[in-house]
């Protein structure tokens, strides 16, 4: 029996089945077998191509983005650095309005160097280029993270507290990349909470899991706009936070590296009132031996 294989009106390949009993002819029902098995192959081929076609177009985007962000973060330092120095050397020359326009120009570079560090990191994490692993004490970690916001709240008299408890969580992972996303968390909760709003950390031991969260008395998400929170480039813009600086990387950001250390985040929030969101990890209580990286 043979079974012509199909892509596209054309025949890709054959499919030969032989039977070597004598005068033996296929039935109906062996064809129709054969006929479907050349059907999924198909379809498991064109799956198979797809995918591989998928990842190098990925690899292109990846490199690409890697690209233009090095090439973009250059001239851009040089137009800040050139700023600089301009304002030094004309000192007092300027006048109020001057000033006023360079303040600008300093505003938006330094905004547009945010935005491509962000995606710099979320590219690095998101394509697995970095393998250090660290043997991470989960609560120090946390704790050096929420004591160095401390000066940013105090900024906008806002009462910041930190409670820790004192059990050991012990996680294998990327030090840096878990300091970046309790950073982003805590750092959101003081940036969209008002003058003289509290902020509330904290991290337990519980279950084999290392549970942190922050709370906010801020401004909070309207239910509408938080399907989306965790989306690239994503920014809900509620009244009152319109004038806050950021590039709506932060959530997405902190998500990939959590669920890359095998935790996961959740939030919850109420407009006007404000928010808790929370980070898991799974933990030992226990340093474990160093591995070697894949
Ligand atoms: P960014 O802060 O740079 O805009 P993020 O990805 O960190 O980006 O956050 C995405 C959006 O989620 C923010 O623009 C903001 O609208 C909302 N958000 C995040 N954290 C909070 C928070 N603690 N309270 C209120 N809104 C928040």
């Amino acid at each position: 029996m043979i079974i012509p294989r199909l892509e596209d009106d054309k025949v890709e390949s054959l499919i030969v089945v032989s039977d070597s009993r004598f005068e033996r002819h296929f039935n109906n029902d062996e064809v129709g077998l054969a006929r479907s098995l050349g059907d999924h192959i198909t379809v498991m081929l064109q799956q198979a191509n797809l995918f591989a076609e998928i990842k190098e177009l990925e690899e292109v985007k990846s490199e690409m983005i890697r690209m233009a962000s090095h090439d973009l973060k250059n001239p851009l330092l040089q137009v800040k650095g050139y700023l600089d120095l301009l304002l030094k050397t004309l000192g007092d020359k300027l006048s109020e309005q001057q000033r006023e326009f360079a303040t600008r120009i300093t505003s938006g570079t330094d905004k547009m160097n945010n935005l491509l560090e962000d995606i710099l990191n979320l590219e690095r994490i998101e394509s697995h280029s970095t393998t250090q692993l660290d043997t991470i004490n989960l609560r120090f970690t946390l704790h050096q993270v929420a004591e160095a916001l401390r000066p940013q709240a105090e900024l906008k008299n806002q009462t910041m507290s930190v409670s820790i408890d004192s059990d050991d969580a012990y996680l294998m992972g990327n030090e840096l990349q878990i300091q970046q996303a309790f950073n982003n968390f805590i750092n959101n909760a003081i940036k969209y909470t008002p003058e003289a709003g509290s902020v509330m950390v904290r991290g337990k031991v519980e279950d084999g899991e290392f549970r942190f969260e922050v709370e906010d008395t801020g401004f909070g998400i309207p239910k509408d706009r938080q399907d989306k929170l965790f989306e690239r480039f994503y920014r809900a813009r509620t009244p009152g936070t319109e004038d806050i600086p950021g590039t709506g990387l932060g959530l997405s950001l902190v998500k990939s590296v959590v669920q890359r250390h095998g935790g996961d985040v959740w939030f919850k929030s109420q407009e006007g009132k404000g928010s808790i969101f929370g980070i898991w990890l799974p933990v030992n209580p226990e340093p474990p031996q160093k591995q070697e990286t894949n």
